[in-house]
């Protein structure tokens, strides 16, 4: 077996998969604990490190419980949410400060200031990612700032920083191991995209201190081995990728052209563009897939900032839902979207329109409009945004697109992801088993610890496959709608 630890935004989870030699991966024992948000000042978004470990170390310990004993399994596999960072001491294992969470915006000002400067091609080029709070540098600087003599101390190596699969390695070994994996490393904006190392350069231009950050290894290299104390034998923790990225590996999306989106509140694309970074030109991000069995793979990444939440909207927000699994039947009682698009910029647009002052817009009302419209509108809003970041794909030269592999809350609706191939042109594939994440954590230690050859295998259970079958000028006519919908919503957000 492989014990699973997923580090979430609102969650600590610990799968135990079993391994069949087929390559099968078994979900055979879970547990959760939430994890408390805290929100000190608008914008700024806060975990307890402390609770993160303490979640971690029991739900692992109530999964290796139920599934039979530490005796049972080969490794651990960890992914967790990208670009959170966390300040601790060496000496005693505590955190020294709050987490910042990716949400935060408080260094928003510090990389404006970067980015007026004239250095965001420099790191765009090194980093594959554009200035902006969301990565892990900024945030790292604000925290030896904010913490007195943090600084002087992290340059003697006595603090030390890292993301969330840093911290639980430190704590998971009794702080024999500072290391990384390579995908989180990829989203701190201090990682060479290339080398897969460190940049001084840029550790420098965001003053912070090399020797405070961890050693970067592949996602599934032997990371270190706990202490034996925690679950009364060591385990070797064999690989580790941020969230997305695990979920690319959980999918088997390991060849140039194949990429996944996950359909939850937002949703996250992530494409795999082959053995060498693309630097977009469309404002995707450029990241690492992940680096395995001696090769890398790298992808282009583009978010929906508001996917599910438009859902969540229309039931609490509007009311004209009670569940949001009826939106399928409400938005099928209508032929079509009668000309009625809603763009869901509720907090602002991601790629490739990077518009943080734009608003939910709703165009196209006639006095035939009605509540099932606005449910219709924003299932469709799903795929029109996909198709945008498609489109950024393909301009920025990524390899033709296969298949596109789903997962999350809202792939549950039938109707919203027949209207994802309609639109994108492209067949749309969930699998049976819908937990890529964790999926992705185990079957990287799995592979790395010697547990199965490949990265990945078929699973038994076949998907659920939406092909395209909308003819070309209704779908040219449907996207019309929508573009001139978007260019409304960033028209709104710049009033003259
Ligand atoms: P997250 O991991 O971001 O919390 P999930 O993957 O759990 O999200 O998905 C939850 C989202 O999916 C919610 O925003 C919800 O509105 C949406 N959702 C769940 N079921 C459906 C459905 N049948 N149709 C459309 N949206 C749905």
């Amino acid at each position: 077996m492989i014990l699973a630890i997923d580090q979430g935004t609102t969650s600590t989870r610990a799968i135990a998969f079993e391994v069949w030699l087929e390559g099968a991966f078994n979900a055979a024992a879970v547990s959760q604990i939430e994890l408390a948000q805290h929100f000190p000042h608008s914008g700024w978004v806060e975990h307890d490190a402390a609770e993160i470990w303490r979640a971690t170390l029991q739900t692992c310990r109530e999964v290796v419980r139920k599934a039979g004993g530490v005796g049972r399994f080969a490794a651990i596999g960890i992914t967790n949410q990208r670009e959170t960072s966390v300040i601790w001491d060496a000496a005693t294992g505590e955190p020294l400060h709050r987490a910042i969470v990716w949400q935060d915006r408080r260094t928003a000002e510090a990389t404006s200031k970067l980015a007026a400067e004239g250095h965001e091609a420099k790191v765009q080029a090194a980093t594959g990612l554009i200035l902006d709070p969301y990565f892990s540098a900024s945030k790292y600087a604000w925290l030896l700032d904010a913490v007195p003599g943090a600084r002087e101390r992290a340059a003697r190596g006595e603090v030390k920083l890292g993301t969330i699969d840093a911290w639980l390695i430190w704590k998971l070994t009794g702080g024999r191991s500072h290391v990384t994996d390579a995908t989180n490393a990829s989203r701190t904006s201090l990682m060479d995209l290339t080398t897969r190392a460190w940049r001084s350069d840029l550790c420098d231009l965001f003053g912070v201190p090399i020797e405070a950050l961890p050693e970067i290894r592949d996602c599934d290299a032997l990371l270190g081995q706990t202490d034996p104390a925690l679950f009364g034998r060591a385990l070797p923790i064999h690989g580790a990728a941020g969230d997305q990225q695990a979920a690319l590996v959980g999918h088997g999306a390991l060849k140039p052209g194949d990429a996944k989106i996950t359909y939850g509140t937002g949703a996250f694309l992530v494409a795999n563009v082959g053995a060498a970074p693309v630097t977009s030109t469309s404002r995707l991000l450029g990241t690492l897939g992940y680096a395995a069995g001696g090769e890398a793979a790298y992808a282009l990444e583009g978010s929906i900032f508001s996917a599910g939440s438009a859902i969540q909207w229309l039931r609490d927000g509007l009311k004209v839902l009670s569940d949001s699994r009826q939106s399928e039947a409400v938005a099928q009682s209508l032929t079509d979207n009668g000309g009625v698009y809603l763009v869901p910029g509720f907090t602002g647009l991601g790629a490739p329109w990077w518009e943080p002052e734009a608003r939910g817009t709703i165009v196209g009302l006639t006095r035939d409009s009605g509540p099932a419209h606005m449910v219709r509108a924003a299932l469709e809003s799903l795929a029109y945004q996909t198709r945008d970041l498609l489109d950024a794909l393909k301009k920025d030269g990524a390899p033709p697109l296969k298949r596109l592999k789903v997962d999350g809350g809202v792939t549950a609706n039938a109707f919203a992801m027949q209207f994802v191939a309609d639109i994108c042109e492209v067949e749309v594939e969930r699998p049976a088993f819908q937990e890529m994440t964790a999926m992705g954590a185990a079957r990287l230690a799995a592979f790395g610890v010697g547990l199965t050859e490949a990265l990945w295998a078929a699973p038994a259970e076949a998907p659920a496959v939406w092909r395209p079958r909308m003819a070309p000028a209704e779908r040219a006519r449907l996207l019309t709608g929508w573009r001139a919908a978007v260019r409304a919503a960033v028209a709104a957000a710049r009033p003259e």
